[in-house]
């Protein structure tokens, strides 16, 4: 970006967050600029799983704060992302291979005893798509492994492949008159009624601004020290041989397991197992990722022991310590909008139309969020490396119990 642009909204971050709330306001005719300080998609909405998951993190406390029931607040809302995402891969052409069909596995029989309460939750709000307890027998041989002893079977769910959504939904919002500026690092905010965004090379004023960093955000402190940067790490193996694809996902289904340390997978496109964990690891060789992932696919298919793994990266996840949203906004004009604990796929796009609604005036969803105050560590901001990794370990103890 160079030069003194105005606009009527100015979003920092063209990840899931920033692009789906612009598309939200260019579709309702506001003039909105992007700053991103990197490429459209490269933070976690670049590098993610792919796994349509439903469900908003943390709402049990939202509803608590608020002395309301779950289902009173959150009932339609926790698959509307999918609906959004749907509804844009139609009406704009997106080729971000959405597929659905989903497994949550159960490892144990607390495992199976919450699926269960999920699959009446479901039948309860009339969930419109197919969704079923599979047995243990039933789950092998849709995914061709002895790992689980059941599953709950979810066709509302489903995977994509994020970046080619993140850039198709940014194209949207260009084409409707949005401008994204690339590689260029917001350096500062000034507030007021019209507020002021500032990178090296030109500034950007604005009615308001929605900062959209979430983990990667750095910029105001006060919204970086109240969630932690959990890192999460993904290999992709070659591609597989019809053979073993028969085997092991004949369905083409994307699966995630119940721990917190938990590992998720599915196919890509082009049939390679894309297979992701939460590790404690902060160095930058690829190596010690494959090694490790190795180990675990191992585990789950013995058969893929010496598979080659062609790709290895990690991305940072935002994660706050009760797991609400966190929407909020740091001067009347100044919003941010971050911390979905893995659940970002659907969830970004959920909130993308939330803060569209408060940008233009209408606070109701909003406020739900921003009414949960966050809770905070102190130094969590300095020493959120080391309190991860102990967190990390302390939950994986908690696994195994
Ligand atoms: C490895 C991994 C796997 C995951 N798997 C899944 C999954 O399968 N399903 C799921 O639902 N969720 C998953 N998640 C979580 C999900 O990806 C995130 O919740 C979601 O993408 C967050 O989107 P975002 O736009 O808020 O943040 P990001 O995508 O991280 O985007 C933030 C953007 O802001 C930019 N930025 C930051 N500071 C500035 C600045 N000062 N100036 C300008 N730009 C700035 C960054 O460059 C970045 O592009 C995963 C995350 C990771 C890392």
């Amino acid at each position: 970006m160079h030069g003194d642009q105005a606009a009527d909204v100015c979003v920092i971050g063209a990840g899931f967050t920033g692009i789906s709330s612009a598309l939200h306001l260019v579709e309702r005719g506001y003039n909105v600029r992007v700053v991103e300080a990197n490429k459209v998609g490269w933070g976690a909405s670049g590098r993610n799983g792919g796994q349509l998951i439903g469900g908003i993190a943390g709402e049990k406390n939202v509803a608590r704060h608020h002395g309301r029931d779950v289902e009173e607040i959150f009932g339609s809302l926790r698959w509307e992302g999918h609906d959004i995402i749907r509804q844009r891969v139609d009406r704009y052409g997106i080729e971000c291979d959405l597929k659905y069909g989903y497994l949550d596995v159960a490892i144990k029989p607390r495992h199976m005893r919450d699926m269960e309460a999920d699959y009446e939750r479901l039948e309860k709000a009339g969930f419109p798509y197919e969704f079923r307890i599979l047995s243990r027998q039933e789950t092998r041989d849709a995914i061709g492994t002895d790992a689980y002893i059941g599953a709950l079977l979810n066709m509302g769910n489903g995977h994509l492949h994020p970046l080619n959504l993140c850039i198709g939904e940014a194209k949207a919002a260009v084409s409707l008159g949005a401008t994204i500026y690339e590689q260029s690092p917001v350096m500062r905010i000034e507030k007021g009624s019209k507020a002021k965004v500032i990178t090296d090379h030109g500034t950007v004023t604005a009615d308001a601004v929605i900062i959209a960093g979430n983990a990667y955000h750095v910029l105001e402190r006060e919204i970086r020290g109240i969630m932690f940067p959990v890192n999460s790490f993904i290999v992709a193996t070659e591609p597989l041989s019809p053979e073993v694809v028969a085997e092991i996902n004949p369905h083409d289904v994307a699966i995630c397991d119940p721990n917190f340390v938990l590992q998720y997978y599915r196919l890509s496109a082009d049939k390679r197992l894309l297979f992701g964990t939460r590790l404690n690891y902060f160095g930058d060789d690829p190596n010690v990722i494959t090694r490790r992932h190795r180990r675990k696919i191992r585990r789950l298919y013995p058969r893929l022991a010496d598979i080659r793994i062609d790709y290895a990266w990690g991305g940072t996840i935002g994660v706050p310590l009760n797991r609400v949203p966190q929407l909020g906004r740091i001067s009347p004009n100044v919003f941010y909008c971050q911390g979905y604990s893995g659940h970002g796929v659907n969830v970004t796009h959920l909130a993308g139309r939330i803060m569209a609604d408060a940008v233009a005036g209408t606070l109701e969803q909003f406020d739900l969020f921003a009414g949960v105050k966050p809770v905070v560590v102190p130094g969590a901001f300095v020493l959120s490396k080391p309190m991860v990794a102990l967190g990390v370990m302390y939950y994986k103890i908690r696994d195994r119990l």
